[in-house]
């Protein structure tokens, strides 16, 4: 269970979260017509570090001109983003570490269905919550749902709309025993979990589906790619075919709400051991040990 900061930011000012209100008469109720992202918070001697909060302000706003959504470049000022979570982060004094949601919503009351000329609305709240897959390992299975194609949502903008597909396959997985479904996308290719990318390791190298095969690009995924270069894994990005993961060395997911996290079984079939693999274990501790160092060009010091 998440345990959400009592206080929230909405259009730049702290509010209690209960009062955090936007209207059921906004598209962003009406047709899930907003944009997010979450970012980790690494707590660690009364100081909260930042992860790679630039490019999740990248993203988020490129999510919003994905979408057409416009004026939002007004929102674009990280000096003043950190001035706010700065206030945001006093008022609710955490004492471990935190996710932060920051979203654009469409505000304006029954525009119609568009995406261009509303009014937007920015908040940010922070939470507290187990990391969404088990640490030891984590059982997929392949959704009977696909992901959405990229000419219907792209799953490359973080759209809350979106998030019914990613609802429908994990309920989907859960029903099933799983702890999270496995998305092909509309060619039958390896696409991502509900909220996390995947990738395998087969004979030392890392695979993981391309940018076209209809995946969030995630920020977690870009550092693993990044980090694995640097300690010489060779890395590719293609497309994956469904067997190619049951027969992998090493699966693993990775994202903000699960870190690196080993995927042990897919569809009732054991990846090989069953256990967590060198080249996961090593990526994960990598990541781990970057999220908490003060020093390191990812990380911003909020507090
Ligand atoms: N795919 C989806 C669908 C997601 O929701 C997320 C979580 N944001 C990810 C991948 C991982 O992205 P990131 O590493 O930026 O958190």
């Amino acid at each position: 269970m998440a345990i959400v900061g009592r206080y929230t930011l909405l259009d730049g000012e702290l509010v209690e979260t209960e009062k955090a209100m936007i209207s059921v008469t906004s598209s962003a109720v009406l047709y899930g017509l907003s944009v997010y992202s979450v970012f980790f918070g690494k707590y660690r001697d009364g100081q909260l570090l930042g992860f790679r909060i630039p490019e999740h302000l990248t993203r988020l706003f490129q999510s919003a001109r994905m979408i057409g959504l416009n004026g939002v470049e007004r929102f674009r000022d990280t000096e003043q983003f950190l001035d706010q979570l700065h206030t945001l982060i006093t008022a609710n004094r955490p004492t471990v570490d935190q996710f932060f949601r920051i979203t654009l919503h469409a505000t304006d009351s029954v525009p119609g269905v568009k995406t261009a000329n509303l009014l937007l609305t920015p908040s940010v709240f922070m939470y507290n919550a187990e990391p969404l897959l088990p640490p030891t390992g984590a059982h997929l299975k392949t959704s009977m749902w696909r992901r959405t194609a990229d000419c219907a949502i792209p799953a490359r903008a973080k759209v809350n709309g979106a998030y019914v597909n990613s609802a429908l396959a994990k309920q989907d997985a859960l029903d099933a025993g799983a702890d999270d479904c496995l998305f092909l996308n509309q060619s039958g290719y390896v696409s991502e979990l509900s909220a996390a990318n995947i990738g395998l390791v087969k004979r030392g190298e890392i695979i993981t589906p391309d940018c076209a095969s209809d995946i969030l690009e995630g920020i977690t995924r870009r550092s693993i790619i990044e980090l694995a270069k640097e300690q010489h894994i060779p890395v590719t990005e293609r497309k994956v075919a469904l067997t190619e993961l049951y027969t992998a060395d090493e699966v693993f997911a990775c994202g903000t709400s699960t870190f690196v996290t080993p995927v042990t079984e897919i569809d009732h079939r054991t990846i090989r051991t069953g256990k967590t693999g060198p080249i996961t274990a090593q990526l994960r501790h990598t990541l781990a040990a970057i999220q908490a160092d003060p020093d390191h060009s990812w990380t911003t010091a909020l507090n």
